[in-house]
């Protein structure tokens, strides 16, 4: 194959958005101007020397292509270029440090990747008679009977495919078993500070959505939650912690008025990783709840891989899980139960299917690899790891920026609100874009929406005292430039990514999605 310089252009690249316009290429040492794949390719040549078929027949009954399909020509290493040069301008748990609030950016131990590659579990087909997987079936109902132990749940469906998929999968669960007790109850209600899949979930199921406001410290006030509980009431959307890093410490009241008024209890698992090992919802009233499997459990997310969303269901919700769901025996073998038809000899009522195989083979390997190389103890360790992080992060950070909850103890991840910035001219998007220039991943920005201006960060158990040192001093540092009036440098930020401060607005408004010339 030979290498052809195709779109590569000949004359000084004076326009690259983020060129310095003293190089002839418009590079910047390693930091590449990669132009779009069609720019780079041609539509009339092709990477590929097979020859042109003979003249043959199609089987495809006059409905075959008969314009250009107007795919760039490129060689191997074009192309392999392309992508490696796109994913150095990208920002990953592999570089550094990412404090994405809610989103649990921890490391992705390379034992995971080590299992997940066994011939094993990487190549079973799942049209694969089951007689020929049983070690993969048998993965699969271990890393449940782990998330059942963690959570003291009864029950659990592995096969929802992120968090937003099992909301939907255990809503669902909650909209059948309803149903089966022949009555119509149409309103979920779900806290302020709650994520956005929540509400979209709700009404993706058809309910209406009834809002619960955070009281002054963050939390929901069971009083809030009683004054609309009722007989139209089906659910309660919890997280907890929730968004604004704090524990519900009245989650058992609501729980039991929920129950009292003939409601399910959902709650959004995403911020498990503060309190595996420590507490489990089972105990707390929970009924349904999705396990990130990409968070807590160290999975690749974030463009890195698929999510998991397995949801444990308590004892009331069971029965309505969706097949196939892991049978387990009283021999304490597991076997996976296919059909609705299997399912119903069994006594279940199963709502339906929520995907079309088992679900994401590779995380449950990666997740369970996780769990048994931490233990029990480990995995306490790893979350107490994780609230000590934000904690230290909430200490030291707390005189040059507003913590929104100073007199809660923070979990997982620690809110900011803007009012340190208030009178400098700088946002909380500015100050955000200018970690770029520092080399960070800004944290979460302006949510949850409880709080002005919001700043979430969440750093893991995965970072040393060294990275969270180095993190605090730049924040600390951006924030004294702010109240220094540095309003310039922050305005112009990010200066030296690859494509500095672009309309992000503009962007999602109008898109563009094609390439036109
Ligand atoms: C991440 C997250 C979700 C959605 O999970 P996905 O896996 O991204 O679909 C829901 N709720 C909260 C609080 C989250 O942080």
């Amino acid at each position: 194959m030979s290498m052809n310089n195709v779109g590569r252009q000949t004359t000084p690249n004076a326009t690259a958005p983020g060129a310095a316009k003293t190089t002839f290429t418009g590079n910047q040492a390693l930091a590449i101007e990669e132009p779009l794949l069609f720019e780079v390719g041609r539509l009339d040549v092709t990477g590929v020397d097979i020859d042109a078929p003979e003249a043959f027949e199609d089987a495809l009954g006059g409905l075959g292509r008969t314009s250009a399909i107007n795919l760039p020509g490129l060689t191997e290493p074009e192309a392999m270029r392309h992508y490696v040069r796109l994913s150095r301008q990208n920002y990953a748990i592999d570089l550094g440090l990412y404090p994405l609030g809610s989103c649990t950016m921890k490391h992705n131990p390379r034992l995971n990747e080590a299992m997940a590659r066994l011939p094993g579990f990487a190549d079973v087909h799942p049209l694969q008679p089951l007689s020929t997987v049983e070690g993969a079936i048998d993965l699969v109902a271990e890393c449940g009977r782990w998330l059942l132990e963690l959570t003291g749940m009864a029950s659990v469906a592995m096969s929802p495919k992120a968090g937003a998929h099992g909301e939907m999968c255990g809503m669902a669960a909650i909209k059948a078993a309803i149903a089966a007790r022949g009555e119509n109850r149409d309103v979920v209600l779900v806290p302020d500070s709650a994520h956005g899949t929540n509400p979209a979930t709700a009404a993706l199921l058809g309910f209406k959505v009834v809002s619960v406001p955070a009281r002054a410290d963050g939390t929901v006030d069971p009083a809030e939650v009683k004054t609309r509980l009722g007989p139209d009431v089906a659910a309660i959307m919890l997280t907890n912690p929730n968004t604004c890093g704090l524990f519900e410490r009245d989650i058992v009241e609501i729980a039991e008025a929920v129950h009292a008024a003939g409601a399910y209890f959902y709650a959004d698992g995403a911020n498990f990783n503060a309190i595996v090992g420590k507490a489990r919802p089972g105990d707390l009233g929970v009924d349904a709840m999705h396990i990130n499997l990409h968070k807590t459990f160290s999975t690749p997310h974030g463009g890195g891989g698929p999510g998991a969303g397995p949801v444990v269901l308590s004892d009331r919700l069971a029965p309505f899980a969706p097949v196939p769901f892991v049978q387990f025996k009283a021999d304490g073998s597991a076997e996976f139960v296919e059909t609705r038809k299997i399912a119903e000899t069994l006594g279940a009522k199963p709502f339906g299917r929520i995907t079309a195989f088992h679900g994401q083979m590779g995380m449950f390997v990666r997740a369970l690899t996780y769990m048994l190389s931490h233990g029990g103890d480990g995995l306490r360790q790893a979350s107490e790891d994780a609230v000590l992080a934000a904690n230290y992060v909430k200490a030291r950070l707390g005189s040059v920026m507003s913590v929104a909850f100073p007199e809660r103890p923070a979990m997982h991840e620690v809110l900011f609100n803007d009012s340190f910035l208030e009178g400098t001219g700088v946002t909380t998007l500015d100050f955000a874009k200018a970690m770029i220039d520092e080399g960070y991943h800004p944290m979460t920005m302006y949510f949850p929406l409880v709080v002005h201006g919001a700043l979430l960060i969440e750093p893991t158990e995965s970072e040393s005292k060294a990275s969270l040192d180095q993190f605090i001093g730049t924040l600390e540092s951006l924030a004294l430039k702010a109240k220094a009036g540095d309003v310039e440098m922050f305005k112009a930020a990010p200066v030296f990514a690859p494509r500095k401060r672009v309309d992000e607005t503009l962007a999602a408004r109008q898109p563009k999605l094609t390439y036109a010339g």
